[in-house]
Formats: structure tokens, C-alpha cells, sequence
């Protein structure tokens, strides 16, 4: 199995954790230049089993420019391309501007989203359930994980996740 999940998600969820939590140390890719091109390579997942290309989306955010434009018809493109997209989240943040201006994004495409909710180490087990229900009202969901990025709590899981729809 093998294919290509972009990782999407406002400043600071912890997108650059995970992909060091799932590369480890064996990272080749994985400069923080933000939007320089249309999907820069962030690393890449390799067992017997599978191979998972993550990239990087830029131009999902917010565009404050006529270039910012450009840039969200361009995420646009490069997201339709992947077999998924995990969309990351920080569950000790409430819910906000940010998160709902990618999820309007991700309406516009036919791949799977994932809701992955990071930062589970941050929060208290029973504060889960009313944020996946505040986040379910807004977006149909492939599937829905909680992880920890920085302790590796749930990553597996995930990588399971993301081989059923390779
Ligand atoms: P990015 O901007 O989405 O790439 O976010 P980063 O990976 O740079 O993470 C932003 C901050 O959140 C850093 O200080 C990380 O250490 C922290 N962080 C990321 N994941 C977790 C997590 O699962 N738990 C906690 N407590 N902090 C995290
Ligand atoms: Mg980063």
C-alpha cells in the first residue's frame, strides 16, 4: 500500500510534531519555510506494509492577499490529489475562526478528511466528547482521532487509519 495524505491545519496544532513523531529522527524533508511552493514533501512514512507520503499544504489559510487567493485555489488543487487529508486541531483551543475558515476549504473537496485532535495530553478524557460533537456539527468527517503529537500517544492508530484508505 502506498500513497500521498496532506496535513492540514492552523499555526501551532502541532503539524510539525506529528510528522517528527511518525519520521523520527530518519527525517529528510522537513524545512519550515512556510508557502514557498504548491506541496512541499514533509516527510515520508515507510514499513513492510505501507508507504505514506505526508505534505505540507500551504495557502489553506486565510488569504489576506490577491497572491492568498491564488494560494486557496491552489491548496484546493493540490488537496483533490491526495488519497487523504488530516486536518489538525488543538484540543485545549476552543474552536475558532481559524479552524472554520479550512473546514469551508475542505468542503470543497471529495477526499476523506480526517479530524485529528492533538494536544490530548493537554485536556481531560471527558473534555473530548463535546468538541468532537462541535466539530461533527460542521464538516462530515472520514474518521476521527484523538493523538497526542508530542508524547506519541494514538499515532499508530492513525497511521492504521490512514492504510485503510490507501
Ligand atoms: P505547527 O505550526 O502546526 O507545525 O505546530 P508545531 O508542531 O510547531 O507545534 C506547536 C507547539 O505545540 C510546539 O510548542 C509543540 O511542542 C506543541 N505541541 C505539538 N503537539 C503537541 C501535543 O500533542 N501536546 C502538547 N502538549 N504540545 C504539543
Ligand atoms: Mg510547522
Amino acid at each position: 500500500k502506498s500513497g500521498f495524505v496532506a496535513i492540514v491545519g492552523r499555526p501551532n496544532v502541532g503539524k510539525s510534531t506529528l510528522m517528527n513523531q511518525v519520521i523520527g529522527q530518519k527525517i529528510a524533508i522537513m524545512s519550515d519555510k512556510p508557502q514557498t511552493t504548491r506541496n512541499k514533501i514533509h516527510g515520508v512514512y515507510t514499513t513492510e506494509e505501507m508507504q505514506i507520503v505526508f505534505l505540507d499544504t500551504p495557502g489553506i489559510h486565510k488569504p489576506n492577499s490577491k497572491l492568498g487567493d491564488y494560494m486557496v485555489k491552489s491548496a484546493e488543487g493540490a488537496l483533490s490529489e491526495v488519497d487523504a487529508v488530516l486536518f489538525l486541531t488543538d484540543v485545549s483551543e476552543e474552536l475558532g475562526g481559524g479552524d472554520r475558515y479550512i473546514i469551508e476549504q475542505l468542503k470543497k473537496i471529495k477526499t476523506p478528511v480526517f479530524l485529528v485532535l492533538n494536544k490530548i495530553d493537554k485536556v481531560h478524557p471527558e473534555q473530548l466528547l463535546p468538541v468532537i460533537e462541535k466539530y461533527s456539527k460542521l464538516h462530515s468527517f472520514a474518521e476521527i482521532v484523538p493523538v497526542s503529537a508530542l508524547l506519541g500517544n494514538n499515532v499508530t492508530t492513525l497511521l492504521d487509519q490512514i492504510g485503510r484508505y490507501l
